[in-house]
């Protein structure tokens, strides 16, 4: 039985990650790559990492081929991309704030041409909601933000059923929303940002180890300003669920979930927004790579 698939490709700060999906969401021949840290030159690091991009899709081909044996294997239809942003829109361009060799990289036009598919470029935290909205923790709800808490921050907001987008494609950046005023200085050139307090990269600047070590009273920390953004949000577009994904915020657990529900709490209190709560995303580590994968189907479905 032939059934078609799409390339999910995931692109974070720490790693990069890539599967083929079907069209049920089952995801195969998963694997995984570091991103390559760099430092140099602005043209050689955007090709050091374009490579180990190259190489991972590759060899998910690859393995597809060679497990179908003698049978043909599975058709790859499109390719489907979550990444952090900003880009510009479609994700022609990409200037991840969190992959510091990429800046207005060509990534779409250049998988496109790897892989010879149509090939569709978003948000990774759009992609998560996409995600999560469909088969997770907010399959059903039409009003929700899905956040990813990792080496950055970002997020992805569903308004009355819909994907925000924003002028340029970037609505729901929640890293950049002000947690700490006058706090760490962030990327943007900002200060006391939440992805400056509290993503994994903020975490390490602060208490000099890596996030996944850090102490109580940290991950204690991280919850409550993650719930406090949430809560800015809530009270804004009137939204009564925030899930919340990632290897930090996954990573910590009940304790950080715990510290971030109390602050909405605390700072939830119209009619309106009482009763909001936060949830771990429903698909776990599969969740950015079902987002990447809905991206590429949504995508391919909606192309004329
Ligand atoms: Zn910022």
């Amino acid at each position: 039985v032939v059934s078609e698939l799409a390339l999910a490709v995931d692109i974070g700060g720490t790693k990069m990650a890539a599967a083929l999906m079907d069209r049920s969401g089952n995801l195969a021949q998963r694997m995984q790559v570091s991103t390559p840290v760099t430092s140099g030159s602005e043209e050689k690091d955007a090709e050091t990492l374009w490579l180990a991009l190259a190489d991972l899709v590759q060899s998910v081909r690859f393995e597809a081929e060679a497990g179908a044996g003698a049978e043909s294997a599975d058709p790859i239809v499109v390719c489907g991309v979550g990444c952090g942003g900003p880009m510009s829109p479609g994700g022609e361009t990409i200037s991840p704030l969190n992959i510091a060799g990429w800046r207005e990289f060509p990534l779409r036009a250049r998988l496109r041409e790897l892989t010879g598919v149509p090939t569709f470029v978003d948000n990774d935290a759009k992609a998560l909601a996409l995600a999560e909205g469909w088969m997770g923790a907010a399959a059903g709800q039409s009003n929700f933000i899905a956040m990813v808490v990792s080496t950055g921050i970002g997020g992805g907001l569903v308004v009355d059923g819909r994907l925000l987008q924003g002028r340029l494609g970037n609505a729901g950046h929640i890293g950049h929303v002000i947690v700490v005023p006058d706090g760490r200085p962030c990327v943007c050139g900002g200060r006391g940002c939440l992805e400056a307090e509290a993503s994994g990269t903020a975490l390490a600047a602060i208490t000099g180890q890596p996030a996944a070590l850090a102490p109580p009273d940290v991950v204690e920390r991280t919850g409550t300003l993650v719930g406090r953004a949430v809560a800015s949000v809530v009270n804004l577009l009137d939204l009564p669920l925030a899930v919340i994904s990632g290897s930090v915020a996954l990573g910590f657990g009940a304790p950080f979930f715990a510290a971030a529900q109390r602050e909405i709490e605390l700072r939830c209190g119209l009619d309106f927004t009482r009763g909001a709560k936060v949830v771990p995303g429903g698909l776990g580590d599969k969740g950015p790579l079902t987002g990447a994968g809905c991206v590429g189907w949504q995508g391919l479905d909606r192309s004329p």
